[in-house]
């Protein structure tokens, strides 16, 4: 068993006593069952107390939303690590490129605006993203937080959202762009529950077959080399930016996003500790 904590507790103390939200530490933090540690921490009686008195100062502490923004290049893993921390979080996952994917098959208005921008890699207008994503944050799942994947992806759209909600945190996956080349090239999709799989780091147990699922896998139209080179290089001049916005905001955190899948993401945990 691992102590409940909040994303405060993630970067203070692990017994901050304002914070008490349902979440939980990563290793490292002293375990829950060994009693004599925690009653030897100064003033346990007392926090213990705190803990349990619902308190009108820190109330709002407690409840509060967990809202993060993923930033990252194309290939950089975001997908793979906000389904991971959307259910350590317990917030929806909410990915533009999925959304979009969805028009897309749907063949709704939306998807076929977006479609002939999708398959050439570069990005699909600001109106029609914006207009998307902010229906989808009204959604009432979204109330208690959320992680956006791949949204923002211009400083308009970066804009458009401080209207709509306030943020939190902004984890910026990096990575060497070769190495983007090679994650995007070797991923394969599932089309029916959108996981997410790669030849050499990430492989389904059955080759070319969903585990969750049993869908055939594909390779999706845009992780084709040229094409991959060109959602590169649409990063690098309409995201990249970004990095500074939500850094003079002091809302980043820079991640190195090379190495195995479970690494990766305690570095996340751990960025956002700090
Ligand atoms: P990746 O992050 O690996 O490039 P996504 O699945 O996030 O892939 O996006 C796929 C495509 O969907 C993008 O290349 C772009 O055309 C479109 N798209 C997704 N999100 C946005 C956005 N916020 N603004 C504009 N276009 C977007
Ligand atoms: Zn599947």
């Amino acid at each position: 068993m691992r102590n409940p904590v909040c994303i405060k507790q993630l970067r203070n103390s692990p017994y901050d006593p304002m914070c008490a939200r349902g979440l939980q530490v990563p290793a490292g933090r002293p375990a829950k069952n060994s009693v004599q540690q925690v009653r030897a921490q100064p003033n346990w009686a007392l926090r213990t107390l705190w803990r349990k008195v619902p308190n009108p100062f820190t109330r709002h502490i407690v409840s509060r939303p967990m809202r993060l923004i993923l930033l990252g290049p194309p290939g950089a893993g975001k997908g793979t690590q906000a389904v991971k921390l959307a259910e350590k979080l317990n917030v929806p996952h909410i990915s533009t490129g999925d959304l979009l994917r969805r028009n897309v098959v749907k063949k709704t208005k939306l998807g076929q605006q977006a479609q002939r921008h999708m398959v050439a890699g570069t990005l699909v207008p600001d109106d029609l993203v914006i207009e998307m994503t902010a229906k989808r944050l009204k959604e009432k799942d979204a109330r208690k937080g959320f992680i956006l994947d791949g949204f923002p992806r211009t400083l308009a759209q970066a804009k458009a959202l401080d209207d709509l909600s306030d943020i939190d945190e902004v984890v910026n996956l990096f990575l060497d762009p070769e190495d983007l080349v090679k994650r995007s090239t070797g991923r394969a999709v599932c089309p029916n529950c959108e996981a997410v799989y790669h030849v050499l780091t990430n492989p389904p147990k059955r080759k070319g077959v969903c585990d969750k699922c049993g869908s055939a896998l594909i390779q999706r139209e845009d992780d084709k080399e040229e094409v991959v080179r060109i959602r590169i290089k649409t990063y690098e001049e309409r995201t990249e930016p970004l990095r500074m916005y939500y850094k003079e905001r002091g809302l980043l955190r820079d991640v190195y996003a090379s190495g195995h899948i479970e690494e990766i993401y305690q570095r996340i945990l751990e960025a956002l500790r700090h």
